[in-house]
């Protein structure tokens, strides 16, 4: 809507500081509802709710406190894996056995578990093939039938009784689990590697194989303190939800592979050659990339341990959500060292690796200075720095089948285009290891509380490693899709819910950009910051949920954001603010600030002056807190105002700028 009103009477206008205390009365604003043109109206969002009232989050306790911190009766599920598994790279079977040790930290008894089986998505009939089987299972119908088989699931040496439900399996226990005890339990199973790709998968390259391994063995559910057995199928989109333990797992493959994974490798001296070993140990005190393994020695014998058969590749991780693994004969190895101070001051140097095939390196993956190990390192440096020191020794980025995809301590990045891609994939699979990694949330029900927050990191890193202003235009133009869209949905919704044109719109773009005006505009960078790092620190290696963030950020701001929350993540409202000219005087403009939309955000207005200058005044939210029109006076100072700019940089998703400026006079 258009409302460009003529004024008459501009004569010597006269502007004071943008800071003078120069908004309306409450007598000009009520005076002011009155005059409200007749195309004017609310735009409702999906609920009936004023913007600014309390938002109804779960009762605080004494494990979830009202001031978003576990408190002192917070407790979370440990689960620790002893794995030992051998790929047969000729079938692509993969045989594992695996010894698990449950600690249960709850007060409660369970008298029973689940188990999620994730490759059983990769089943002809599994709940995620015959639901959201477009583009996730393209190679079922060519008649692969994937899956788990169980081979042995033990207690004591005695069998288990349990019944699989889809990709989740019930395990009848002897005994409950009391409250502090420890259960122990020994699986074994195997699977084919799926000929199609779901974060997971092999590729045919010209110098051999590459597999990657993730959500590949059977982990035990999450028991928590809001939903107990966090039984959500795996249905595709939604990621993992996951307990932290420690892992040791040992991977048989043929000689002739390298292996990167979760964790640190405890062998050198019998799956690398003298050679390598060295070259590691410079790499890693190295802040240039130093190569491993040359591109023109892939497939020669002597980069390889001398020797016949296979060989077991042993890793140990402590304190991780999950573990991942990589293994080729065609890998091409780089490395070079990242540096990180840990909370307590003490420096280290994380190893950063890329490993990628022939395929990959004319796309910048080997480039000096500006390759993937250098943006690992610099992705490290930067959060570490911003955010909470990186807690692990080493990150690996694979290029293989997997376009991208984040674990702890190794990423999958499939970038072979161009230069931007790999860079931007790898700087967000490493950011992962903050989100959700680090700060474990539930990724089934809360996708944007890991993607979005990741997006968000994002777009400073890459700001720093382009050396340019932080750009949200993408994000401003996706969230403009989505709300002049017929259906729009909320951003608060499981991924395996959300309509798929709009999963990495809400939970990566959305969010992000949300997160990037409540920095920017409404809270400002350290005020911000001070609240998200305290999100960052009272949550790492814990399980918040969405509630505890949205306290967190309140009570280490010191503000109210409940309009804030409810305007992003918890309604579909969409931004439509306008200005009106009001009148003209010798000293002053003054103008009508609308708001049509249902969601609240502070309003900045730009006067700009005949001359040339001119000069911008933000109002804050609270204008709109019982009113959908604010009349303000802008004081002139003797010059000549000739137009008025709402946000006028563009940084918000407004649906309709016609409105956005008005010319005086
Ligand atoms: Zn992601």
């Amino acid at each position: 809507m258009r409302s460009i009103l003529a004024v008459s009477a501009l004569s010597a206008c006269v502007i004071l500081p943008a800071c003078s205390s120069n908004h309306s009365s409450n007598d000009n604003r009520r005076a002011s509802l009155g005059a409200v043109d007749a195309d004017y109206r609310r735009t409702a969002g999906d609920d009936a709710e004023n913007v600014f009232d309390p938002i109804d989050l779960p009762t605080a306790n004494e494990r979830r406190l009202g001031s978003g911190a576990p408190g002192p009766d917070y407790w979370q599920q440990r689960v620790d894996y002893v794995i030992d598994c051998e790929l047969d790279a000729e079938s692509k079977r993969l045989d594992a056995e695996m010894k698990v040790t449950y600690t249960n930290n709850s007060p409660h008894e369970l008298e029973y578990m689940w188990v999620q089986l994730e490759q059983n998505l990769f089943r002809q009939d599994s709940l995620g093939t015959r639901s959201r089987g477009r583009g996730v299972m393209r190679a079922l119908a060519e008649g692969f039938d994937g899956g788990y088989d169980i081979t042995a699931l033990t207690h004591d040496d005695d069998d288990l009784e349990f019944t699989v439900y889809d990709t989740l399996a019930r395990v009848e226990l002897p005994d409950p689990i009391g409250p502090g005890e420890v259960f122990e339990f020994e699986l074994g199973f195997a699977f084919d590697m799926p000929p199609h790709l779901r974060r997971m998968g092999s590729e045919e390259v010209e110098q051999g194989t590459i597999f990657e391994y993730a959500q590949w063995f059977p982990h035990v559910c999450n028991y928590d303190d809001v939903n107990g057995w966090n039984t959500l199928p795996y249905l595709g989109s939604g990621e993992f939800y996951t307990n932290f333990g420690d892992y040791e797992v040992n991977i048989k493959v043929p000689r002739e592979h390298i292996v990167a994974a979760t964790g640190v490798l405890q062998n050198p001296y019998e799956v690398l050659t003298a050679e390598q070993r060295e070259r590691l140990e410079l790499a890693l005190a190295s802040d240039e990339t130093l190569v491993i393994i040359e591109p023109e020695r892939v497939g020669t014998e002597d980069i390889r341990p001398a020797g016949e058969g296979p060989l077991t590749w042993r890793f140990k991780a402590e304190n991780v959500r999950t573990f991942a693994w990589a293994s080729s004969d065609a890998f091409i190895w780089d490395a070079c060292g990242a540096d990180v101070t840990d909370l307590d001051g003490t420096e280290r140097r994380v190893m950063c690796q890329s490993l990628y095939p022939k395929e990959a390196e004319s796309w910048y993956w080997n480039d000096d200075s500006r390759g993937s190990t250098q943006v690992i390192k610099h992705s490290i440096e930067h959060y570490s720095e911003w955010l909470y020191p990186y807690p692990y020794p080493i990150m690996s980025n694979i290029n293989g089948p997997e376009g991208g995809m984040e674990y702890p301590m190794i990423i999958f990045c499939g970038s072979r285009t161009n230069d931007r891609g790999m860079v931007g994939v790898t700087d967000h699979e490493v950011g992962h290891n903050w989100y959700p990694m680090l700060v474990n949330t539930d990724e089934r029900r809360y996708m944007w509380q890991d993607e979005g927050f990741n997006s968000f990191i994002n777009l400073y890193s890459m700001a720093d490693w382009y050396e340019r202003d932080v750009d949200v235009s993408r994000a401003i133009r996706q969230e403009l899709s989505i709300a002049t869209a017929d259906r729009r949905q909320r951003i608060n919704v499981p991924p395996d819910r959300q309509w798929s044109r709009w999963i990495g719109s809400l939970n990566y773009r959305k969010t992000s950009l949300a997160l990037y005006l409540l920095r920017e505009v409404v809270l400002g960078p350290d005020r911000f910051d001070t609240a998200f790092r305290a999100y960052t620190h009272r949550w790492a290696f814990k399980h918040p949920q969405p509630a505890d963030f949205f306290r967190c950020m309140e009570d280490a701001a010191g503000a109210d954001l409940a309009w804030f929350w409810r305007s992003w993540f918890l309604s579909d409202r969409v931004l439509d603010q306008g200005v009106r000219l009001h009148s003209v005087d010798d000293d002053a403009v003054t103008i009508d600030l609308i708001n049509s939309g249902g969601m609240v955000m502070p309003a900045t207005v730009r006067v700009e002056f005949a001359d040339g200058s001119s000069v911008d005044k933000t109002l804050p939210v609270e204008i709109w807190s019982s009113t959908d029109l604010w009349r303000v006076r802008l004081d002139t100072e003797g010059k000549r105002p000739v137009q008025i700019r709402i946000d006028p940089d563009q940084q918000l998703p407004d649906i309709n700028t016609d409105d956005n400026s008005v010319s005086v006079g």
